[in-house]
């Protein structure tokens, strides 16, 4: 595992366009649950039921039950895996994170360069007139929150059957074709578009290091490192490497 992780590391300072693909995993350990895990929110609600936008449409309140369950991540902090991350751009070592999560965590935790795929959770948004609002500043007391124009709220976070927006999408695919390495971290990769990225990051010639407790589809295919293991535990590792090479040279 050592010489993985040296492996890995040498790979990491080589690069000049590396970026990150992050999912649900990289949150487990700020307290975040996985859809798709065990005792996931997949596991007590069909997502059938509760989180494609027919579903929303049909009947906001009754997701927005399952929302409010979601929305206790407004209390999640940051974990190391966050940090890690946080500290490889510092370094110069990452220009960007495509992230699928919608927990705002990457950026709390300093990232700049940070595409949310799927939206994010701390915005709601009216698809009738478009406007957006702060979740902090709606009231959920009575569900589903409305807008100004008594259209019901919809978080600004994509459902399945609703498109991934087209200029974010277009970001994510040109970050992907150009970079010349891909961590891809705490995905199940399964969720297409997103799970496309490390597919067109490897055609265009770049390496793949997979940080995961579980294999995945990539992990056989696509990875060219697999490493195994929490991310929380993972980068940390990875970044003081990094430090303890610079200073040998
Ligand atoms: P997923 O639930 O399908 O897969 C999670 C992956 O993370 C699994 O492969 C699992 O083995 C791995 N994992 C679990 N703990 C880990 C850890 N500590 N370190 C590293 N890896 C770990 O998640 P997905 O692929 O992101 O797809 C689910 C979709 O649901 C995403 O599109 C995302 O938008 C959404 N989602 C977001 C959040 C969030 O914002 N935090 C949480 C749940 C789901």
């Amino acid at each position: 595992m050592e010489e993985l992780i040296i492996k890995a590391v040498r790979k990491i300072i080589e690069a000049r366009k590396a970026v990150a693909l992050t999912g649900a995993g990289i949150s487990a350990e700020s307290g975040i649950p996985t859809f798709r895990d065990k005792g996931g929110l997949w596991d007590r609600y069909d997502p059938e039921e509760y989180a494609t936008i027919q579903a929303f449409q049909e009947n906001p309140a009754k997701v927005w039950t399952m929302l409010e369950e979601f929305m206790e991540m407004k209390k999640a902090k940051p974990n190391p895996g966050h940090f890690g991350l946080a500290e490889l751009e510092k370094m110069g070592h990452l220009r960007a994170i495509i992230t699928q999560n919608v927990d705002n965590l990457h950026q709390e935790a300093g990232n700049a360069e940070v595409i949310e795929f799927h939206g994010n959770f701390r915005r709601a948004i009216c698809l009738k007139c478009g406007s957006r609002y702060k979740m902090s500043e709606i009231s959920l007391e009575k569900l589903p929150p409305r807008c100004s124009c008594g259209n019901a709220l919809k978080p600004d976070a994509v459902f399945f059957g609703e498109p991934i927006t087209p200029l974010t999408l277009q970001r994510a695919q040109e970050i992907s074709q150009n970079c010349d390495l891909m961590l891809v971290i705490g995905t199940s990769a399964v969720v297409y578009p997103a799970a496309s990225m490390p597919e067109i990051a490897k055609q265009a010639g770049a390496k793949i290091i997979e940080i995961n407790p579980e294999k995945t589809y990539l992990s056989d295919y696509i990875s060219d490192y697999f490493i195994k293991g929490l991310s929380g535990k993972i980068l940390p590792i990875i970044v003081d490497e990094i430090k303890r090479m610079a200073k040998e040279n």
